[in-house]
């Protein structure tokens, strides 16, 4: 899979905004300050720098998009326009002495274009100092300045920031967009679709994925689906030895569950849609099938309403292991019924 350029990030991302703002830019629209916020991962820097690079580019397209080619769309996106000022957290926090360069940098002219531009990210994690040492630059708009505070939590926002910044709230990703992200992200092509199933937010994925949590419980699952197939009792014990270990806490609890509705769901679609949709177990497709013809409607229906009413049993502070192996037992009598 080729490596996205960043304008082709944020148009898959985030199509409509980011050809707003280019639109802005084109009508001298732009503000001074803006607020990004959405999940990890959804196209606020891909976006803001898209239009850093507009305001720089040399030679944009016909339909008003930055180039991507020239020497300035180059320097901005390898960081060394000295007029776009990038910042991100270093660790948990934007530091005391970032805070200081990003003022030091707004009370300079533009080096060269005729506008500078402020990308800062995290900014949830500017300490109340830092962010109200930042308000006099936001509330007093300076000419040619624009500012880019990007957030995936505008909850921590001071209230003061809220108010003097435009809020640009970033949709979640298209689940099609969202594969795409997985997809650069080196996330292995197998994981993608059932990842894309259980999240939308990258920092989600990436846990989901960080000590191979996710291979593993499609692994379990996998065994648990196929043993149920053939009636086989040990699916119970499967629950104990394969999935137990997965399900150490709420979150990972969940989500197994979670992964559970879409097997099942992707079973009766297996019974239903002839063409192959794009099944979160894809290397399940085989046994989905048996499994989907071995059953009728009802019987289907029947254990998919078993398989959603787990997730009431999680809310509702039930153990999982009890969660599960009732889960199990009813959809081997479910099954049985039929045979
Ligand atoms: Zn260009």
């Amino acid at each position: 899979m080729a490596e996205q350029t960043l304008i082709e990030q944020a148009e898959s991302k985030q199509s409509q905004l980011m050809r707003h703002f280019i639109h802005l830019v084109l009508t001298n629209r732009l503000s001074h300050a803006y607020l990004f916020s959405g999940l990890p991962g959804c196209g606020k820097r891909a976006v803001a720098q898209v239009v850093a690079m507009r305001l720089f580019c040399q030679n944009p397209n016909a339909d008003g998009m930055p180039c991507g080619q020239c020497p300035e769309c180059g320097r901005i996106l390898a960081g060394d326009n000295p007029d776009v000022v990038t910042v991100e957290p270093d660790g948990q926090r934007i530091k005391v002495d970032q805070v200081r360069y990003i003022k030091d940098e707004f009370a300079k002219s533009p080096v060269e274009g005729s506008t500078k531009v402020f990308i800062i990210e995290g900014a949830e994690t500017l300490t109340t100092n830092a962010a109200n040492g930042l308000l006099k630059f936001i509330e007093e708009p300076v000419a040619n300045r624009v500012i880019f505070l990007l957030t995936t939590n505008k909850s921590m926002m001071l209230a003061t920031i809220l108010s003097r910044t435009q809020i640009v709230e970033f949709p979640p990703l298209s689940s099609k967009a969202f594969a795409e992200s997985l997809r650069q992200h080196q996330i292995s092509e197998n994981q993608i679709p059932l990842l894309s199933g259980l999240t939308n937010s990258m920092d989600a994925a990436d846990e989901l994925v960080a000590d191979d949590w996710l291979a593993k419980c499609q692994h379990e699952l996998s065994r648990w689906f196929n043993q149920l197939v053939k009636h086989d009792d040990m699916a119970f014990v499967t629950v104990q030895t394969g999935l137990m270990p997965l399900a150490h806490d709420r979150d990972h609890q969940a989500v197994i569950l979670d992964a559970i509705v879409l097997l099942w769901q992707s079973t009766l679609q297996a019974k239903y849609l002839s063409d192959e949709t794009q099944s979160a177990f894809p290397e399940l497709q085989t046994t989905m099938l048996e499994m989907a013809q071995a059953l009728t409607r009802e019987q289907l229906l029947q254990i998919l309403t078993a398989v959603l009413d787990t997730k009431k049993a999680l809310a509702g502070n039930m153990n999982i292991q009890s969660i599960l192996e009732t889960l199990t037992l009813r959809i081997l009598a479910d099954m049985k019924q039929h045979v």
